[in-house]
């Protein structure tokens, strides 16, 4: 394939034409970011950090823009695709302040100074997928940039719209040309060719686990750094004890949220049996409610499905999906659409309890006490995020120890804030994006000790 027809998820509209980049064309990339690298490095940390503030000012000028473009590529709704160019502009913002603040470290040492050297990688490879095409994005180029690398990034081919026009808005606000690349292109060809580019010297990448182990393979070969954030199954656990209409209330917005497409949906569902028929009574009118339809609308909650063939994907995964509950708002006539769906499996073990559906689908499951609570939480490949719903603080802090993922919150669904570590246990992931020490991650320690005679 040598090019792609963008279609609008929400009415099948064609939106536009774009040509895939090759190999060569990836090749040619590096080499600019090579050069685009070395003068990066070579201005004063006060001045990259200026450019990153005037990166961030320049997308905050366009948050209307970036959000209306992902709602045409995406399908998000319009108040989701809002926060999310302004988390962009955010992350941003965060990581401008990194380059006046890489400190190595000093260290005692007999004979002489001792001092580590926080050195940029030189040019990143970074891969997005298609459910949240900005805001991944910047979690990979934001800190990789400030820590002093290039970047060639590589998104999803059904949505690379708003990264597109985030690399022009980079390059408007004064970033050196050649320094923040996006390349539109086949997984199999731009982002293969970006993890075996000897001069591509880490990988991030976020995805499917199937496609990260490819990743990290390709990244073995060439002894390359990969920070992957992968799938996730996460467990929304709600105790009998718990504020059962608040956690009722929540669980939609946990899973069907970017209508499913979210590696932190808390696509499983454990409620203590002993309130399971109360808590299914709550969630019925809260998933009924669930406002789906017109991305455009203000009100909408939940959006259609990113393309056809995932469209595709989900159906053929529902296909004999055993008890359904209930569903809920399914728009009628063009567009991708697949109502909000609660399912009551006969067993923790059916296969939809365990996979990632990636659609607006949930799994009720009973569980009797703690340790059976933490049992069927930790009974799973993934670990990347999940939720405690209890009165009981102590309880809070025992299931918070005992969940093997990487993001919990209790009483709330939240899983993402800039200013925190993000990332998964177990298959759903190497390494943490956001937070105070995503820079680190774009940096090689070098220690260079000075003789004192
Ligand atoms: P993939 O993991 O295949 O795609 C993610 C990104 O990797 C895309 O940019 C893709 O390009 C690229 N890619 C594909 N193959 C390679 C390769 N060999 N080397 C380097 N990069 C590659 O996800 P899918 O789009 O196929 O989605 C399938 C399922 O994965 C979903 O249904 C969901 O379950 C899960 N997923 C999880 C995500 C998460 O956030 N954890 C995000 C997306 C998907 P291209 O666009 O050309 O395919």
């Amino acid at each position: 394939m040598s090019s792609i027809t963008l279609i609008n998820p929400a009415d099948e509209s064609v939106i536009t034409e774009l040509s895939f980049s090759t190999v060569a064309d990836v090749d040619a990339a590096v080499e600019r970011a090579l050069g685009a690298q070395r003068v990066w490095a070579e201005l004063a940390p006060s001045d990259r950090a200026k450019a990153l503030r005037t990166f961030a000012e320049a997308v905050d000028n366009h948050t209307e823009e970036l959000a209306q473009l992902e709602v045409r590529n995406s399908g998000h709704p319009i108040g989701n695709a809002r926060w999310e160019a302004g988390h962009v502009r955010d992350v941003l913002h965060y990581y401008a302040a990194v380059p006046e603040r890489l400190i190595g470290k000093q260290i005692p040492v007999a004979g002489g100074l001792d001092v580590t050297l926080l050195e940029p990688f030189g040019v990143v490879g970074v891969i997005v997928p298609w459910n949240f095409p900005m805001t991944i994005a910047t979690w990979g180029f934001a800190p990789a940039l400030a820590a002093g690398n290039a970047v060639v990034l590589k998104p999803a081919e059904w949505t690379p719209l708003t990264a597109l026009r985030l690399a022009e808005l980079g390059l408007q606000a004064g970033l050196p040309e050649g320094l923040f690349q996006v390349l539109p292109g086949e997984g199999s060809v731009v982002g293969s060719r970006l993890v075996e580019h000897p001069a591509v010297r880490k990988i991030v990448f976020t995805g499917s686990t199937v496609t990260g182990e490819k990743v990290m393979a390709g990244a073995a070969r060439q002894i390359k750094p990969v920070t992957l954030e992968l799938g996730g199954k996460s467990a929304n656990i709600v105790f009998a004890d718990a504020d059962l209409e608040a956690a009722a209330a929540a669980a939609p917005g946990g899973v069907f949220d970017n209508t499913g497409q979210d590696c932190c949906a808390r696509s499983r569902l454990l409620v203590q049996n002993s309130v399971l028929d109360r808590f299914l009574e709550l969630l019925e009118p809260a998933v009924k409610s669930f406002r789906v339809g017109d991305p455009h609308d203000e009100a909408t909650e939940m959006g259609p499905l990113v393309s056809k063939p995932h469209l595709e994907r989900v159906r053929a995964m529902l296909a004999d999906p055993g008890r359904v509950a209930f569903r809920g708002q399914e728009p009628q006539g063009p567009g991708y659409w697949f109502a909000p769906t609660v399912l009551l499996p006969s067993s923790p073990a059916d296969r939809l309890s365990r996979e990632e559906i990636f659609g607006p689908v949930v799994s009720v499951i009973g569980f009797d006490d703690e340790a059976d609570a933490i049992r069927l939480a930790n009974d799973s490949d993934y670990g990347l995020a999940g939720s405690i719903w209890t009165r009981d603080l102590g309880r809070g802090l025992r299931l918070a120890k005992s969940v093997q993922a990487g993001n919990l919150s209790v009483n709330s669904n939240s899983a993402v804030r800039y200013a925190t570590p993000f990332g998964g246990f177990k298959h759903s992931g190497i390494g943490r994006e956001l937070g105070p020490d995503a820079a680190l991650a774009f940096t090689e320690t070098k220690n260079v000790f000075f003789a004192s005679t």
